[in-house]
């Protein structure tokens, strides 16, 4: 049996949390237990839950692999991922969902769900086999072409159809292709003074607000990814109003860094760790998307977490690779972003970053509140240090964070996965 002793629950009181096979027993005061895990004050958060990794395994190990982004992701807290499909080859069959989460089970860092794809190797031209993949041992719940958008419209309803049969989501990366040919940087101000080929937020707002209608006409389940502009913001929370069965995600980057950062970088202009899809945009989105999180338009956060190595990133803005990692930064962006404005309290983080993308994936186990009966899934953190952002003390495979020499707030301070530790004392276990 594992004692935490005075954790702070979601920022409350100090109480002792005690586990027992995998599951709180009991919480109170002066509780004792086998091994002592003093959190001193610490905050108590449910494991945080990701909706949207690349994991890069199987077909990009250089990147990333299972066993290398699931450690990332439990020393940012999180206690389960969900692994994108665009991997090589995708993960459009019973077959590879069913490696990837093998592979999950045996690195047993966190959990690991895999997504499988919408269409056949992301093509956009046939349906993937989405019931073999809901009937799989991975029991797939989400199914995402992300990297690309399903643009065809027949192809969409098709899938939105098919899987309400399995109470599945369709996660649409929204990005309508014509509009987005050669696309380098939000369409604007910085991408006109740069002479980089805009991408505009039509591009977005265009594909959610179809999404939006054909989920509502065939009455099922829309996810919209990484949500970036105050419009796509204005029409979710439309479909909202309406009761239609649409949520949404906005990454960490969207809640803190602009399109000027591609300008006004510390190492001069054309930086492409700041290039990414979608494109980071303006302040105003920016303040928009942190409004939309307060409220709960949008509904949770996701890391999008991206890894490339350096020879695919170091490169001119042009040929670099999109992309950026999240999962070991994550709680502190949001932290700095949500938390020291006002906007969100422990609270509310918790529930967007792990109750509601657990119910969105149709997760059971996870995403619960810290109350005697649930899984012991547990993150301990300390709000209270401010560290400058080092990417060579990562653990990802990848070095692609945009937070470099930022100072960011809060620290993972111990992970713990159905009681057994993951990180302790801010290392793996
Ligand atoms: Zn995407």
């Amino acid at each position: 049996m594992i004692v935490i002793r005075n954790a702070r629950i979601l920022g409350g009181e100090p109480r002792d949390i005690l586990i027992a096979n995998g599951l709180i027993s009991e919480i109170g005061a002066g509780l004792g237990g086998d091994t002592v895990i003093e959190a001193d004050g610490l905050i108590a958060l449910p494991g945080l839950v990701d909706l949207h990794t690349h994991l890069r395994e199987p077909g990009r190990e250089d990147a990333e692999t299972v066993e290398t982004g699931t450690r990332a992701a439990a020393m940012g807290g999180f206690t389960a991922v969900h692994a994108m499909a665009n991997t090589s080859p995708v993960a459009d069959t019973a077959g590879v969902v069913e490696q990837v989460w093998r592979r999950g089970q045996e690195a047993g860092h966190c959990d690991v769900h895999p997504v499988g794809a919408v269409t056949s190797g992301l093509e956009g031209k046939h349906l993937a086999e989405l019931g073999a993949m809901a009937d799989s041992q991975a029991r797939v719940r989400v199914f995402s072409d992300d990297g690309k958008c399903v643009s065809d419209a027949v192809l969409m309803r098709r899938a939105l159809e098919y899987v309400k049969a399995f109470d599945g989501v369709v996660a649409q990366h929204a990005q309508e292709p014509r509009l987005t040919e050669g696309a380098q940087l939000n369409e604007g101000e910085v991408s006109g003074r740069l002479g980089l080929t805009g991408w505009p937020a039509v591009a977005e707002e265009a594909i959610i607000a179809r999404d939006c209608l054909l989920a509502a006409h065939v009455g099922s389940r829309l996810h919209v990814c990484h949500v970036s502009t105050a419009g796509s913001v204005e029409i979710i929370r439309w479909a909202k109003s309406k009761g239609w069965n649409v949520t949404a995600e906005v990454t960490p980057h969207h809640l803190l860094l602009t399109d000027s950062c591609a300008e006004a970088s510390p190492v001069g202009p054309y930086n492409p760790i700041y290039k990414v899809n979608p494109p980071l945009r303006t302040h105003d989105d920016v303040t928009a998307l942190r409004e939309a999180l307060a409220d709960g338009t949008i509904d949770c956060v996701a890391t999008d977490h991206a890894p490339h190595p350096v020879e695919d990133k170091e490169t001119e803005w042009a040929a670099a690779a999109m992309g950026m990692i999240g999962l070991e930064t994550a709680l502190s962006v949001v932290q700095e972003a949500m938390v020291e404005t006002g906007l969100l309290d422990w609270a509310g983080v918790a529930d967007r970053m792990s109750a509601r993308p657990a119910r969105i994936g149709r997760l059971s186990g996870q995403g619960l509140p810290l109350e005697v009966g649930s899984p012991a899934n547990i993150t301990l953190y300390d709000p209270a240090v401010r560290t400058p952002v080092d990417p060579t003390a990562m653990v990802s495979r990848s070095r692609n964070t945009p937070y470099e020499g930022l100072t960011l707030p809060g620290r993972v301070v111990a992970t713990l996965l159905r009681g057994r530790p993951t990180v302790l004392d801010g290392k793996l276990v």
